[in-house]
């Protein structure tokens, strides 16, 4: 089946029309600046050739028409649609169909991700209204985590304003974690079911995830994807009273509070060189020692959480590195790998140089097996679409 699958973010929106049986990818690209002048059309055809076109997006309709002009001009055909929807909230333990009753829940749980849920659910409504004869399927990151134990998603708040509130841990990155888990069942000839395993998404947005027999059972975000560890340039876990402290300081009310922990914090914030891992190592080998601090950081919150999954799982029989930062950064995966010879991992430099394949990066003795394995969310999505649609 030919699946266009659409990510919509607040001003941008990545398409990838893929077939799901011979995994080919006819075209890929990126809708960016959404909603403002010189907007950037970027596109990838089938032999590599990159494009980049500037077209004014007024709006994520603007966008998508686009995206299905590039398709027919090419006459590649698409037989459904595939919308990764960043919040599912207490919805969604799988992915859905979407009809009307769908539509409502995915609005109805947008105050959640607010950035991401609107503009997803603009995306599908367009392409319901325009291709009315093509099914849309709608691809929750939270799903995976539905399954957690209580132990792990209750927050030690009040029972009535959690239960009215539905507030709870709800994780994010569910559809990379639950991608890489099974790959690397596979890449280890094993039944996922008897595996515990370790993922670490760390990209721009990064979350760890303790996978004990193919299902998610502990996660590093929550509520909302501001906590856990440190990111590019979110703060991760914060004392609440740091904020009451700071918005007293400064004056500041509870919206820009949250801009400065959503896109002033993190490693950007603690080095106050870039939220990019790459200038960061460059800047740390200079000498820069508010980059070294935000990278030790970064290793050691990493490290401290992972051993924190190995406990709630009893065990841990491989680790996981993936997204922009676990699948090219050697340096980190070292770094992190450092603090866990107390559980038996050995990392292997050699293999630990390579970058974007899958990979065991880890000895031959290491007790505890070490991955790289590049996420591909959007093959995910677009098998979770055919299987809903074939019922
Ligand atoms: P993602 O959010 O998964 O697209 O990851 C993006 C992040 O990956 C960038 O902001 C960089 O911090 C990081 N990254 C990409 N390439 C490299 C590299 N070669 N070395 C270190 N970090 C990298």
């Amino acid at each position: 089946m030919n699946v266009l699958v659409l990510n919509a973010g607040s001003s941008s929106l990545k398409f990838q029309l893929m077939n799901t049986k011979t995994r080919e990818v006819f075209t890929k690209g990126n809708c960016e600046r959404i909603g403002l002048t010189d907007g950037i059309f970027g596109h990838v055809e089938g032999d590599g050739e990159k494009v980049k076109e500037i077209v004014d997006f007024p709006d994520h309709g603007t966008a998508i028409r686009k995206v299905i002009e590039l398709i027919n001009e090419h006459g590649f055909e698409m037989e459904a649609f595939g919308h990764r929807i960043v919040q599912g909230g207490w919805h969604f333990e799988d992915s859905a169909l979407v009809d009307d009753e769908v539509l409502a829940k995915i609005y109805e749980v947008a105050p959640l991700a607010p950035l991401h849920n609107y503009a997803e659910a603009g995306v599908i409504e367009h392409c319901r209204e325009t291709y009315p004869e093509l099914p849309n399927v709608a691809v929750f990151d939270t799903s995976f985590h539905m399954g957690m134990p209580p132990a792990a998603y209750t927050y030690a708040l009040p029972t009535e304003v959690r239960e009215k509130l539905h507030i709870r841990k709800y994780g994010a990155h569910g559809t990379s974690h639950r991608y890489v888990s099974a790959r690397c069942a596979e890449l280890m000839g094993k039944p996922i079911e008897e595996l515990k395993l370790i993922s670490c998404h760390m990209g721009n947005g990064s979350s760890i995830c303790a996978i004990d027999g193919g299902k998610s059972v502990d996660t590093s975000m929550g509520f909302t994807p501001l906590v856990g560890l440190p990111m590019g340039t979110r703060c991760g876990d914060l004392d609440p009273g740091v904020m009451q402290f700071i918005m007293n300081k400064y004056g500041m009310n509870i919206d820009e509070m949250l801009n400065v922990l959503n896109k002033k914090s993190g490693v950007l914030g603690v080095s106050g060189v870039s939220s990019d891992f790459r200038d960061l190592e460059t800047a740390a080998d200079e000498g820069n020692e508010r980059a070294r601090l935000a990278l030790d950081m970064f290793d050691y919150w990493v490290a401290k959480v992972v051993g924190s999954y190995a406990a709630a799982m009893n065990g841990v029989d491989a680790i996981i590195f993936t997204a922009g930062v676990g699948e090219n950064s050697g340096t980190t995966r070292a770094g992190i790998c450092k603090y866990l010879g107390y559980l038996g991992c050995e990392i292997d430099p050699e293999p630990n140089k390579k970058r974007g394949e899958d990979i065991c990066i880890s000895t031959a003795d290491s007790k505890v097996k070490l991955f790289v394995i590049p996420t591909n969310e959007e093959l995910v999505i677009a098998r979770d679409t055919r299987d809903i649609v074939n019922g």
